[in-house]
């Protein structure tokens, strides 16, 4: 296995030859409808300020993962920019502030081999003034982090963000506590939070080195140093569930905070409480949270006059939108679209098949292991019926995790799987039978003192999803530096599958081998 030379790697070489050392520069064309931001208070004296009340409109998406293509037909993100403009008049009949959640860009192969690239280029052209910092924002490592966020249109926020050691923000990422967007006059303070969670839900291998501050306390004082440097309104985006930003409502309202926008949690909602709108939008750009707002410069608050969810459907795409998705769509296809197999039946995500394709097929390429463990939060997308390509696969393990070999008792072992019996990872050469767990290689029950080879993936290893029991068990396991999907794509290609053989009967075959 360690010899592998793959297409794919050869392709991830190619790639960051092409792109992952590439200066993300920005490129020059603004989009007209991009209202200017800056990050300083010294734009009030460069404009005048209106003294009627005036609308804003806060428009709002959240894990975007890269679906800029949309989940289905006309839900991409050239469709929600001409819903923008058909609905909400965007971006001329109000003032407008368009937000994100954050976890953008990891998805879809389209988003996920260019390490975000595409999608920061999409938000540019939708006019995004700032976005919270998702835990998946950091899922290339904070050198790509920092390179994604040098490269974008507008600001990565995370107020809470902070080194375990000094205390202070990660600035050296370019990550900003806040931003002040000036509206044609209206001085628009915006607040990011991350979710305190990313702490897990990241590898902790890269976040590790951080700690999240309280929310309410972070919020109270950030928004007090906004209204400081002359911020008229002041909302959250953050990438925060709604139980949390529920709990913030209190803070909010005595800090005249209009809106909070979430994340994470891919629940879209749309409330007022107490004055304050409460949003976020369903993932995937599947739909987009608004709310209407009405600041007075006379008594300097802002009100809601109303909020809601929109679904992705209907709108008519927005031609330079539409051209920037598909240049990236052909440049996928032509780089993931070698064919490895075919597929007659489509694997659902996370499927039992889907399951024993990627954890069985470890163990057919690493076959000194007994065991394989993924968790399942690792497979994000369905495989296609029809041509499976190395897009596809990619797409359905869109991480650049690898394969690390840990040696487990079996007592250790048993604590693990149990330990998990109400979110079970996907399970390779073992299984649970007449009350006791079986290994499919020697058909025998697991011994309490005998040591197993057990493969995980490096984000659990780091104690990701709550595995850290992997580290104590074992602190010197082997990073085999196998990229995850390697064994996958290998496997896949060794069938030799065709429209006439499909892959589906060698699955098949894989899951009866297990049990
Ligand atoms: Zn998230």
């Amino acid at each position: 296995m360690r010899n592998l030379s793959s297409i794919l790697w050869a392709m991830i070489f190619f790639f960051c030859i092409a792109g992952c050392g590439e200066q993300l520069v920005s490129q020059p064309q603004m989009d007209e409808t991009e209202p200017s931001t800056t990050s300083t208070a010294e734009a009030v004296e460069a404009v005048s300020v209106p003294q009627s009340p005036v609308a804003l409109t806060v428009l709002y998406t959240s894990d975007e993962h890269g679906w800029m293509e949309g989940q289905e037909t006309g839900q991409g993100a050239a469709n929600m920019l001409g819903l923008w403009r058909e609905k909400e008049g965007y971006p001329d009949k109000t003032r407008f502030l368009v937000l994100s959640g954050g976890d953008s860009w990891t998805g879809p192969a389209i988003s996920t081999w260019y390490q975000g690239e595409s999608m920061a280029q999409v938000m540019k052209i939708m006019g995004y003034q700032a976005s919270a910092v998702g835990n998946h924002e950091f899922d290339f490592g904070v050198e790509s982090l920092k390179r994604q966020i040098a490269g974008s249109s507008f600001p990565y926020l995370a107020a809470n963000l902070v080194y375990k050691e000094s205390g202070n923000l990660a600035d050296d990422l370019g990550i900003k506590s806040y931003t002040i967007v000036d509206l044609d006059g209206i001085l628009v303070g915006v607040i990011g939070l991350s979710n305190s969670a990313t702490a897990y839900t990241a590898n902790p291998a890269i976040v590790g080195a951080f700690d999240f501050a309280d929310y309410a306390e972070t919020l109270r004082t950030t928004s007090a140093e906004l209204k400081q440097k002359g911020a008229q309104v002041v909302v959250l985006t953050s990438h925060l569930c709604e139980r949390d930003l529920n709990e913030l409502v209190a803070t909010a309202q005595s800090m005249n905070i209009a809106v909070m926008g979430g994340g994470h949690c891919h629940m879209g909602f749309s409330k007022t409480i107490n004055g304050v709108a409460i949003i976020d939008s369903a993932p995937y750009l599947n739909s987009y949270a608004y709310v209407h707002l009405m600041y007075d410069p006379a008594t300097m608050k802002t009100s809601v006059v109303d909020e809601g969810l929109q679904t992705n459907q209907g709108g008519n795409a927005d031609p330079e939108l539409q051209a920037l998705v598909s240049e990236w769509a052909t440049k996928t296809e032509k780089e993931g679209g070698v064919q490895i197999g075919y597929l007659k039946k489509e694997l659902q995500r996370q499927s039992e098949e889907m399951q024993a394709l990627i954890v069985e097929t470890w163990l057919w390429g690493y076959p000194q292991a007994d065991v394989a463990l993924t968790n399942l939060g690792g497979m994000r997308d369905r495989l296609a019926a029809g041509k499976v390509t190395l897009a596809g696969v990619v797409s359905v393990m869109p991480f650049n995790n690898t394969i690390v070999e840990v040696h487990l008792t079996g007592t250790q072992l048993q604590k693990i799987l149990e330990g998990k019996l109400t979110t079970p990872p996907a399970l390779g050469g073992i299984r649970f039978s007449d009350g006791q767990w079986v290994l499919a290689k020697s058909g025998n029950p697991l011994n309490a003192n005998d040591v197993y080879s057990v493969l995980v993936n490096d984000f659990m290893y780091a104690g990701g999803d709550r595995y850290s029991d992997l580290a104590k068990f074992d602190p010197d396991a082997y990073f085999t530096s196998i990229d995850w999907r390697q064994p996958v794509i290998d496997w896949i290609k060794a069938q030799e599958s065709s429209e006439n053989q499909p892959l589906d009967d060698a699955i098949r075959l894989l899951i009866e081998d297990s049990h």
